[in-house]
């Protein structure tokens, strides 16, 4: 089959038609550039933070990112999963050095919290804690005017189809494609939105990017699996299901009236917490560790 574009062979076929490679290219490059300009997500006067893991969909991010001229930091987390984290750096450090860009690297025992279960409560929601914290008060104490994340269709579908279940209508309408700044909250964005894990794969492939293909031992354990494998399993008779989920979702959140959030400050750490006894998960968690 030819590509859609050019008189090339097609290597890749996408929503049913087909790219050569350097279509493919531009087609991801557009769309992620859609996106960043409909959403007004930042421009190339911003002081942006991408948030990378080493996977290949903050490496696509972050690749397409410098590919469209915008210029930015890095910022890697490592959690110290074992077999994990230290290899996944590696591949980060590996592609900033290709990109020329600077990296920030985090570990979290400096902040002192630990990944893991702690009583009822799992691994990846403790993760979660840990990892929104920290990339938030990284980018806001270090004056970034927006936090740039590499969360894709799948990951947002999937989001969508556990809160659905579990009726949390609220977190729902939060997962938007951008999240404004407030009180000491940095703006989020997801510049990502409408790729999926396969295009991203693909253009990190294409491009020879270096990425860690490690999974996270704990992935396994993570709800967004089931729902990734059931999203799946529709696509194969729907194939543009989660797009039309997430675009619905996209809209229909526009209009769910959510009450306006809250704010407290921690009076541990300071930064915004809806936690009644104004002390943030995060610095709950790091009382758990201290043995507080
Ligand atoms: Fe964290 Fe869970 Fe993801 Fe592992 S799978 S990185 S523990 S959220
Ligand atoms: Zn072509
Ligand atoms: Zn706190």
């Amino acid at each position: 089959m030819k590509c859609v574009k050019c008189n090339n062979k097609g290597i890749i076929r996408i929503g049913g038609v087909s790219f050569c490679k350097d279509h493919f290219i531009e087609y991801y490059l557009n769309k992620v550039k859609r996106t960043i300009e409909k959403y007004k997500m930042f421009d190339k006067n911003n002081k942006i933070l991408v948030a990378v893991s080493g996977g290949k969909d903050s490496t696509a991010l972050a690749y397409a990112l410098y590919k469209l001229g915008y210029d930015f930091e890095g910022l890697y987390i490592n959690l110290e999963i074992p077999n994990y984290s230290y290899p996944c750096e590696d591949q980060v450090k590996k592609l900033f050095n290709l990109i020329g860009k600077k990296l920030n690297i985090i570990r979290v025992s400096e902040y002192g919290v630990k990944v893991m279960p702690i009583g009822n409560r799992k691994v990846c929601s403790v993760c979660g804690t840990i990892k929104r914290y920290l990339m938030n008060k990284f980018a806001y104490e270090n004056n970034f005017d927006v936090l740039v994340t590499a969360h894709n269709l799948n990951d947002i579908a999937s989001f969508i189809m556990n809160n659905l279940y579990g009726l949390n209508i609220e977190f729902i309408s939060k997962n938007v494609p951008v999240i404004e700044r407030e009180e000491k909250l940095v703006k989020k964005v997801k510049p990502l939105y409408f790729t999926t894990e396969k295009e991203d794969l693909i253009f990190v492939l294409l491009n020879n990017l270096p990425f860690c293909n490690l999974e996270c031992p704990y992935s396994e354990n993570a709800t967004e699996i089931h729902w990734k494998n059931i999203l799946y399993n529709i696509e194969k008779n729907k194939r543009d299901f989660s797009l039309k989920l997430v675009s619905s979702i996209e809209r229909l959140s526009k209009n769910i009236n959510i009450e306006k959030r809250e704010f407290r400050f921690c009076k541990i750490c300071g930064y915004p917490t809806e936690s009644k006894n104004n002390v943030c998960s995060f610095c709950r968690l790091r009382n758990y560790f201290m043995g507080k």
